[in-house]
């Protein structure tokens, strides 16, 4: 049987199957023993269970042995190398295309930038090209597909597939496109469109075994910023969420959005050059200049700047701090990951933001666990694959 049928019947007689098939893809290679101790399925009906997966390719077992006589034991685990999942990540600065096997581990991956004259009708016939490439180069047809996780910056309309350009990426031509549509021309197979903050925070629940049950994961430290949050286990819808005009300051800084004090006015690119242009550091450089500079332009420029420069684009970590100590705060959150370009390539920056944190946190900071996570920037493509394999079981998350 293909683990594209397997995993879309609603055969209630499936059902019981698709559980043990999922306990064995999130916890193997497992023994027999391992598995009646942790699912308390009855020795007769889980040899049953288990040949039914054998017989339809689904399982494989190894080290076929009789532990009696001092011999290893057999090995149950999910076939590894038969079925992919394909993830899609869009963000400002590149596109990431990753081939995942069903234990979430990227195979092969190709990333390419985007300028400011890549359309997003240019971007997706790209992205085509590389799955047809990944697809030849590996053999696969269109059933060893499970289907597409496709993470992107919000807004998004998850139903009608489309990215909502509300505020340019890097090319200004973008439009409303129905990017899902687009590819399900070609690639007739199921198709997930999801916000990139709440796939990175998938990512990394399931990095951590699922063992925190409250996650903040906070993209920060680039042009805008974004926040994942797992919640008693399970994902906040975030689309509704405007992390970005948190007010931390009162009668603060005025915002693009007309209000005082919101973060982004503070922690952003934006908010760090019009600081640097106060002090007189980098009068030079004109706004449509640092609106066409790549990320990696500006990072490499702020690190190449004066102590005075270092100190200004420290103290909007103090800020950061600020609004994410809120955050931990409202969500009682126990893992804290931050990423985004100034947190994994400015030194100090992330130390400096926890620090802030912490101050604000006083009575909890010893509950908290603060990291740049475990999947680092694979963590919202991987977190796609995730959430489209996911969805074919029963909600765990
Ligand atoms: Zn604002």
């Amino acid at each position: 049987m293909l683990l594209k049928d397997f995993l879309e019947s609603r055969s209630s007689k499936l059902q019981e199957l698709k559980k043990l098939y999922q306990f064995i893809q999130k916890n193997g290679p497992v023994t027999k023993a391992e598995l009646m101790e942790f699912t308390k399925i009855k020795k007769t009906k889980l040899n049953r269970m288990i040949d039914e997966l054998l017989k339809n390719n689904l399982l494989k077992e190894y080290g076929i042995g009789d532990t009696s006589i001092g011999r290893p034991p057999t090995y149950y685990d999910v076939v590894l190398d038969k079925d992919y999942i394909i993830g899609i990540h869009i963000s400002r600065m590149a596109v990431e295309v990753v081939l995942c096997n069903v234990r979430y581990k990227i195979i092969e991956e190709e990333i390419f930038v985007i300028t400011s004259i890549h359309t997003l009708d240019f971007i997706i016939n790209k992205i085509k090209s590389i799955i047809r490439r990944l697809m030849k180069d590996h053999k696969l047809e269109i059933e060893n597909l499970i289907g597409f996780g496709f993470a992107t910056v919000g807004p998004i309309d998850r139903e009608g597939g489309m990215i909502i350009v509300r505020e340019p990426f890097l090319a200004p031509n973008w439009k409303n496109t129905p990017v899902v549509e687009m590819l399900q021309n070609e690639f007739p197979v199921k198709i997930m469109l999801e916000l990139a903050t709440e796939t990175a925070v998938v990512a990394e629940y399931d990095a951590y075994d699922s063992v925190h049950k409250n996650i903040v994961y906070l993209i920060a430290g680039a042009w805008g910023l974004g926040c994942g949050v797992i919640c008693n286990g399970a994902v906040l819808p975030g689309q509704n969420y405007n992390y970005e005009h948190m007010i931390i300051n009162f009668d603060g800084k005025l915002c693009s959005c007309g209000k005082r004090g919101c973060l982004i006015a503070y922690s952003s690119f934006n908010g760090i050059i019009q600081e640097l242009k106060n002090n007189k550091l980098i009068e030079e450089l004109s706004n449509a200049q640092v609106q066409q500079a790549s990320v990696n332009d500006l990072i490499e420029y702020f690190k190449q700047g004066d102590e005075k420069t270092k100190e200004i684009i420290l103290n909007t970590a103090d800020y950061l701090g600020l609004g994410l100590s809120n955050l931990i705060n409202i969500f009682q959150a126990e893992l804290i990951i931050l990423s985004g370009p100034l947190i994994y390539n400015f030194d100090g920056y992330f130390n400096r933001v926890v620090e802030s944190a912490l101050q604000n946190l006083k009575d909890r900071e010893n509950n908290l666990i603060f990291t740049t996570g475990k999947r680092k920037d694979r963590a919202v493509v991987v977190g796609a694959c995730i959430t489209l394999f996911e969805s074919y079981f029963p909600k765990t998350f």
